[in-house]
């Protein structure tokens, strides 16, 4: 204190001195609520739980499902790796099945084939932004009473027979990953679910599994999502669908302008909205079709190269796993450039390019 007379200093109302000089609003502050509220108003669903990723979205949905060492998750193998991470991370056994040769999506059949008393668990994928033929996938699980997982961390925008992606099963996974469809400043991530309880119970993992102040009665997780993504992604929500739209658009010229050549087209079910997170065909000469367009300024990707079952972390020398769908897409996938703000020049360099090489 300087300058300020003894007898003041006595009588003036006193400072108040806070434990933190730091805004709290900075994780899990007003930003978080609101754009939690948008995109459970978004999606359809009763709520919704920002998390720091996809994967961390995928992990807390699977630890609800309460697995235990040695239970079965039955999933797909062409995916993203991240898809099939939290069967790992939960100590349980992945077991991979095919998808349909259409919709590129895990195959109902195969499903029901590959269901024992030891399954826990599914975890669809929503590949390339299509949603997978989920009434026969929920009628399948309901009859054994095994939770759906949907992987709709492609699929923002997407619609299966008039829903939203991540609005039918009982968790909904979704990544904010700069390149996705809903894309945040950095990693981000949601949890959807039509369950008042399993919201809370998420609310409680994704911040260390408390349930007070400095009590944790489990195993939690820093899974937080900051202030500051929610706050953009609040802004990019309500352009999502036009933003789809537009890769509809694109979508629409390629499949018209595409048809006179000799490549494997994308099939979009007409039971729903494609939303186009990647736009692959499908090519017998791939690699050489993939310089062929480099060569020509085109820039195009793989997903995936590498189904998940036959990378290292998921080998299992005790199985063989049969996946001939999963293995004939890895080997002729091309992802064409596609996104909201390519120009109709960019378009039909793409399509001159492709025709080029394969008309
Ligand atoms: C991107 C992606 C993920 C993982 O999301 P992150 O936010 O990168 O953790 C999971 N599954 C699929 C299908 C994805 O495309």
């Amino acid at each position: 204190m300087t300058g300020m007379p003894k007898e003041a200093a006595a009588f003036a109302a006193p400072t108040r001195v806070p434990m933190l000089d730091l805004s709290s609003e900075f994780v899990l502050g007003k930003a978080l609520n609101l754009f939690e509220e948008e995109f459970a108003a978004f999606c359809g669903t009763a709520d919704a739980v920002a998390v720091s990723s996809g994967t961390s979205a995928l992990h807390l949905a699977l630890r609800c499902c309460e697995i235990q060492p040695g239970d079965e998750v039955i999933t797909v193998s062409m995916s993203f790796i991240a898809t099939a991470w939290p069967i790992l991370y939960e100590g349980a056994r992945p077991v991979f099945v095919d998808i349909d040769s259409k919709r590129y999506t895990m195959d109902p059949e195969a499903l029901a084939r590959a269901i024992t008393p030891r399954t826990r668990a599914i975890i669809v994928v929503h590949l390339y932004g299509q949603c997978a033929d989920m009434d026969p996938i929920l009628e399948i699980a309901k009859g054994h009473d095994i939770p759906v997982i949907e992987d709709a961390a492609q699929a923002v925008g997407a619609l299966y027979k008039g829903r939203r992606a991540g609005s039918m099963g009982s968790f909904g996974c979704f990544s904010f990953y700069p390149s996705k469809n809903l894309g945040g400043a950095g990693d981000g991530g949601a949890v959807t679910t039509q369950s008042p309880k399993m919201a809370a119970r998420l609310r409680r993992l994704r911040s260390h599994a408390q349930l007070e102040s400095y009590w944790s009665d489990e195993i939690g997780y820093n899974y937080r999502l900051d202030s500051i993504q929610c706050a953009v992604l609040s802004v990019k929500l309500p352009r999502v669908d036009r933003w789809v739209e537009q890769r509809r658009r694109v979508a629409e010229i390629y499949d018209r302008e595409l048809k006179a050549g000799s490549i494997a087209l994308p099939n979009a079910s007409s039971d729903g909205i494609h939303a186009y997170h990647l736009y692959v065909i499908k090519d017998a000469r791939r690699d050489q079709l993939r310089r062929a367009l480099s060569a020509r300024g085109v820039q195009s990707a793989i997903h995936y190269p590498n189904p998940i079952h036959r990378q290292p972390p998921y080998r299992d020398s005790q199985h063989h796993w049969n996946l001939p769908v999963t293995e004939e897409l890895a080997l002729h996938c091309l992802s064409l450039p596609l996104y909201p703000e390519l120009s109709d020049a960019q378009i039909e360099a793409v399509i001159q390019s492709v025709l080029d090489a394969r008309g």
